[in-house]
This record gives structure tokens, C-alpha cells and sequence, in this order.
């Protein structure tokens, strides 16, 4: 029996002052949202990210809404999405989770006049938690920007995400249902929060790295390394970082981003005294971004039955191709998606999508040398003999205990 999907009432109204680095005036950057679950907040604004960006440059752009009618039937597929998303009570959940547990360190990036977002209860003023937020776009959906140093600094920053619940999409013919695009971003915004994010903009970090063994051997691929994170084909990440151990035993290494992050909820944990008020938020966010690491959209994609993209962008084949779901999500069997790369798009689909464009040839393969295959081809054995329990992990440790540590042990002392 699903559960009855309500429009949040006037008490989870919540009034947003978004971030800015120039001197402008609150009213200028306030938009209203709703609390949906503890840490995430939906806004009906129709222009999240253009909104943000004048927020940011200090430039005036009045909020723009989408219609009551629209906010509600946008909040009821999103919660569905949601419900998709946790019922599994895995990944999923500690994903939608993370943002009710974990919270940004106190400290900064390079820029000390960037201010933050401050969050309101509308009705009553008390401040409220706020740690990503989704806008409803209008069409597509726009990846998250880094809109601090924070983001991949280890201290970690609130995360934006615009999503248009009824997106589908099709990636080297494999068919991707909304709540695993939407389980992307918020493995992007979870990886904002926890401080872990990879630096891009004008100068993106790519990786290549090998994605999948198929009858002409490994095929390699380049893409922005948040992305290869973020999307997590385990092959690709047990090339960038490193497998451990064996068999149901191994575990790929976490991310040099993810062991500052972790180091820094430790040292706050330890800067703080026996009995402090603020020791267990500490501790949880300490524990949920040691969980977080193993959170993708392949193990996402994993836990909920589905076969998703081999890559974030196409190998060949195809283009990467948007559409939009003309039926409500609950009308598409789950088999849509359960076709493996290559075995062409599912008839079930067939007269329920509008597509963007028509697929398209592309071959975005990397050429990599002798020895390069070869190890990849090792690597693969090993990540296949590791099976269906492989994540990325963090060595077990002793939990951080309160101590009074010096706040100078707050200082970032891994990484660049
Ligand atoms: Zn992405």
C-alpha cells in the first residue's frame, strides 16, 4: 500500500536567504521552500540555478515560482521518487539520510567574504537545517555547481540540485528511470556536504579509466572525475584509487578528498570536550560520512534491481539522450530498466517516453597503451571475483573520542 503523499503544511515552510559574495540585501536572495525530510528542502522556484548565480554576483533577479497547481504535482511525483529511492533501506536510505545526520565543519574556503545560506522556519523564525536543495526545473536537470571551496575542502557546504522528476534517460542504450538520475545528484550534494566533491569549472579534473570488458578487450574512457565518482563504476574506481584485499573481503580505497573529510569530523570530534551540546551531531556526521563513501549511483542502481549506464557519459553507440515520462513512473514495469548495455532500448518504453533527440553515433573510447590494458584486465578479475558486495570503504578504525584536542588540529593536514 503506498503511502498518502501530502503537500507539507505551513510548518515546514521554510525561508531561504541564499548565499551571495557580494554586499546585496537579504530580500534580494530570499526564496521560499518546504521542508520534505530532515536537511532537504524543495523550492518551487523554476530557476534554482540562474537564481544562485545572480545571488552569488550580487545582480537583482526577482523569484519565479511555478504555479500552486505544478509545486504539488511536482512534490507528489519527487516523493515518489524518494519513496523508490529508500525502500530498500540501504544505500538508498543512507543516502536521503545523510542530510538529516551530517553537518558542515566549522571552517572555510579561501574566500572569507563568501557568506552563507541562512535557513528560517517561516512560521516561527527558528532557524532551521538546511543541507541541500531542489528546484523544480522546468525541463532537464542541471548538475550541482561547487559554490564553495567547502564543497571539496573536507569542511563541506549546502548543496543546490534543479530535477525534473518525469526524467528519463538513455546512455549507450541502457534506459535510466528519474529516481536513479535523481539518486546522481544527490550523490553529488551528499559529496558537497561531506566536503568531497572534486574540483571543476573551467578547469575539470578528467580521469581515464577502464569501465567494462567486452569482446574487444577493456575499454577505457575519460571523464570528469566527480562524475566517475559520483556515477561509481567499480572497475574505474578500483583503477583511480585502489582495490584491497580479496574475493568477498576486498574493498576499493577512498579518495584522498575522503580521507581529509574524514580526518576533519575526526579532529572535531576530538577538538571537543567530554559533555559538549555539540559532540553528537559531531559523531554523527563523523559516522554518515564514513558510511556515505560506499554510496553511488551503481550501488544505487545495484540495490534497486536496475542495470545502469556502464559510464556517466556514452562509450559509443549512442549519445547520452534526455526525455521526458509522459505516464506517471508507477506505470513503467522495472524490467524497462534491467536491460544490459547494448541489448537496445526496452519496448516498454517505447510509446511512454517523448525522447530530446534521436540517439547518435559517438565514440568517446580512450586509447591507452599495452600495459595500461593489461593491468586493467587483472583489475577486472579481481573486481569480478569481489562481486556484488564490492564498495569503496575506509579501514575499519577506533571511533574519535572528546578530548579537548587543540583547534590547531583542525588544520588541514592531508591533500594540497
Ligand atoms: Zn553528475
Amino acid at each position: 500500500m503506498p503511502t498518502k503523499i501530502v503537500f507539507p503544511g505551513a510548518e515546514k515552510k521554510i525561508k531561504l536567504v541564499l548565499p551571495t559574495r557580494k554586499e546585496t540585501s537579504p530580500e534580494s536572495r530570499t526564496v521560499e521552500g518546504w521542508e520534505i525530510r530532515p536537511g532537504i528542502v524543495y523550492t518551487a522556484l523554476r530557476n534554482l540555478h540562474t537564481r544562485m548565480s545572480y545571488a552569488l554576483t550580487g545582480e537583482p533577479l526577482g523569484p519565479s515560482y511555478v504555479t500552486a497547481t505544478t509545486a504539488e504535482a511536482y512534490h507528489k511525483r519527487l516523493m515518489g521518487l524518494i519513496g523508490r529511492l529508500e525502500a530498500k533501506q540501504g544505500h538508498g536510505l543512507a543516502l536521503l539520510d545523510f542530510f538529516g545526520q551530517a553537518v558542515p565543519l566549522p571552517g572555510h574556503g579561501a574566500d572569507p567574504a563568501e557568506r552563507d545560506q541562512t535557513a528560517t522556519y517561516a512560521t516561527t523564525g527558528t532557524p532551521a537545517d538546511v543541507r541541500v536543495v531542489i528546484g523544480a526545473a522546468v525541463s532537464g536537470n542541471k548538475a550541482l555547481m561547487a559554490w564553495h571551496e567547502r564543497s571539496g575542502n573536507g569542511v563541506g557546504s549546502v548543496g543546490y540540485v534543479e530535477f525534473e522528476p518525469s526524467l528519463i534517460a538513455q546512455v549507450d542504450e541502457v534506459a535510466i528511470p528519474p529516481e536513479l538520475l535523481l539518486g546522481h545528484e544527490l550523490v553529488h550534494a551528499a559529496r558537497f556536504l561531506a566536503g568531497t566533491a572534486q574540483p571543476r569549472g573551467s578547469a575539470p579534473v578528467k580521469r581515464t579509466v577502464p569501465v567494462l570488458r567486452d569482446s574487444t578487450g577493456v575499454v577505457f574512457h575519460d571523464s570528469d572525475y566527480e562524475e566517475i565518482l559520483t556515477h561509481g563504476n567499480l572497475l574505474a574506481l578500483a583503477w583511480a584509487e585502489r582495490l584491497e584485499g580479496e574475493g568477498a573481503k576486498a574493498f576499493i580505497r577512498p579518495t584522498e578528498a575522503h580521507l581529509r573529510s574524514d580526518e576533519l569530523a575526526r579532529a572535531h570530534v576530538e577538538s571537543l570536550p567530554p559533555g559538549d551540546p555539540a559532540l553528537a551531531a559531531a559523531l554523527a556526521t563523523y559516522r554518515a560520512r564514513r558510511r556515505l563513501v560506499a554510496v553511488s549511483e551503481v550501488t544505487l542502481a545495484r540495490e534497486l534491481g536496475f542495470v545502469t549506464r556502464p559510464a556517466y557519459t556514452p562509450l559509443r553507440e549512442s549519445n547520452a539522450v534526455y526525455g521526458t515520462l509522459q505516464v506517471e513512473r508507477d506505470k513503467v514495469p522495472d524490467s524497462a530498466f534491467q536491460r544490459q548495455h547494448g541489448q537496445g532500448l526496452p519496448p516498454e518504453l517505447a510509446s511512454k517516453v517523448t525522447w530530446g533527440s534521436a540517439p547518435g553515433a559517438s565514440d568517446v573510447v580512450a586509447n591507452v597503451g599495452d600495459d595500461d590494458r593489461k593491468r586493467a584486465e587483472e583489475l577486472d578479475a579481481g573486481v569480478r571475483a569481489a562481486g556484488d558486495t564490492l564498495v569503496m570503504a575506509f579501514p575499519e578504525e577506533p571511533e574519535p573520542r572528546p578530548g579537548g584536542r587543540k583547534p590547531a588540529a583542525l588544520a588541514l593536514t592531508r591533500g594540497a
